[in-house]
């Protein structure tokens, strides 16, 4: 199955993963996605670190995601750091474990530094990658063999000045090749709404995927929505004032936020939910539960 298969028919289920960075951590994940791939999400995507040793396990995890518990995978791949001839190495390496699916994005500046400096011989922006990853495929005699997806930002990319000039770079992604849009975490569905009406309105027509991210810890995310410029709304933010380090009770925040939010959205038929896991199953398997019936109607 690819990126390029969504249909209006029936929403697609898939789950985003990070690579750990110790064996600890690895031995862990394993055992999260044998629970994880208990629930039969149609795909896993797993991200590709800001530099290091977690780069490599990107390929390997997604591998193991696909040969030994039989999910559809993607790799995430990023422009930092690397040049044209080693991004053409990671495509090659990733066409050879027969991972069928790619996430293009440019990736964030590395820590302590604020503005993304493309690498010598290498690219500035997103839309030049998914062009590339096309012309890769031309170069080995495989047209369309990879789904590639790109990410959206309902509520605007943090670097952009304007709303307008975010949206007409997702186009440029699009028009590159992007078979399917995923986007940032939000926590109110009119963001989602309006992107997407903003999105059909410039002539975007490929699928626009809602990113969901349950909520595991109120630190983590209050943390992660300020990197990443996601609003937290203030219904929301008063609830998990009051989980504070207990993780527990925002978890269940969390859940119920979550399933509030997918319910709505899967019953405006939106195309599928990428939920961004976090490495842990217990939650989604309680998120997974509760959907069942909803999912069940729409399949
Ligand atoms: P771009 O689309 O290149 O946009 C970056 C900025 O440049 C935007 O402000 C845009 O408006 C502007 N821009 C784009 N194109 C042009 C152009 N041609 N000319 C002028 N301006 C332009 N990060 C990781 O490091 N690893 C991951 O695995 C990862 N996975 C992610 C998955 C999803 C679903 C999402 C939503 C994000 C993910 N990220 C990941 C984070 C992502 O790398 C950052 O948000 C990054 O800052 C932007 O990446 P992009 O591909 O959207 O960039």
């Amino acid at each position: 199955m690819l990126f390029s298969d969504y249909s209006d028919n029936k929403p697609i289920i898939s789950f985003e993963i990070f690579p750990p960075k110790t064996e600890k951590g690895f031995d862990n994940l394993q055992f999260e996605l044998s629970l994880l791939s208990t629930l039969a999400p149609d795909f896993i995507t797993v991200t590709y670190g800001a530099m290091g040793t977690t780069r490599e396990r990107t390929l390997d995890i997604a591998s193991l995601i696909q040969n030994h518990f039989g999910i559809e995978s993607a790799c995430h791949l990023t422009c930092v750091g690397a040049t044209k001839k080693e991004l053409d190495s990671m495509l090659q390496k990733i066409y050879d474990a027969g991972v069928r699916n790619i996430v293009a994005l440019r990736g964030d500046p590395p820590e302590g530094e604020s503005n993304f400096i493309p690498p010598e011989d290498g690219f500035a922006y997103g839309n030049q990658l998914v062009e590339h990853i096309r012309n890769f495929e031309k170069s080995i005699g495989k047209q369309n063999h990879f789904g590639v997806a790109v990410a959206g930002y309902p509520e605007k990319h943090i670097e952009a000045s304007e709303f307008d000039m975010d949206l007409a770079n997702l186009k440029r992604k699009v028009d590159a090749g992007a078979d399917v849009i995923f986007t940032q975490l939000f926590f109110n569905n009119d963001y989602y709404f309006d992107f997407v009406r903003k999105v059909r309105e410039i002539g975007i027509t490929v699928p626009v995927v809602p990113g969901i991210m349950p909520i595991l810890s109120a630190k983590q995310i209050k943390r992660i929505t300020s990197m990443c410029g996601t609003t937290i709304p203030d219904a929301l933010r008063e609830k998990l004032d009051t989980a504070a380090d207990d993780d527990n009770k925002a978890r269940d925040i969390g859940i119920e936020q979550c399933i509030e939010q997918s319910r709505e959205l899967l019953s405006s038929g939106v195309p599928g939910i990428h939920f961004y896991v976090l490495n842990k199953s217990t939650h989604m398997i309680r998120i997974m539960e509760a959907l069942s019936g909803d999912l069940q109607k729409l399949r």
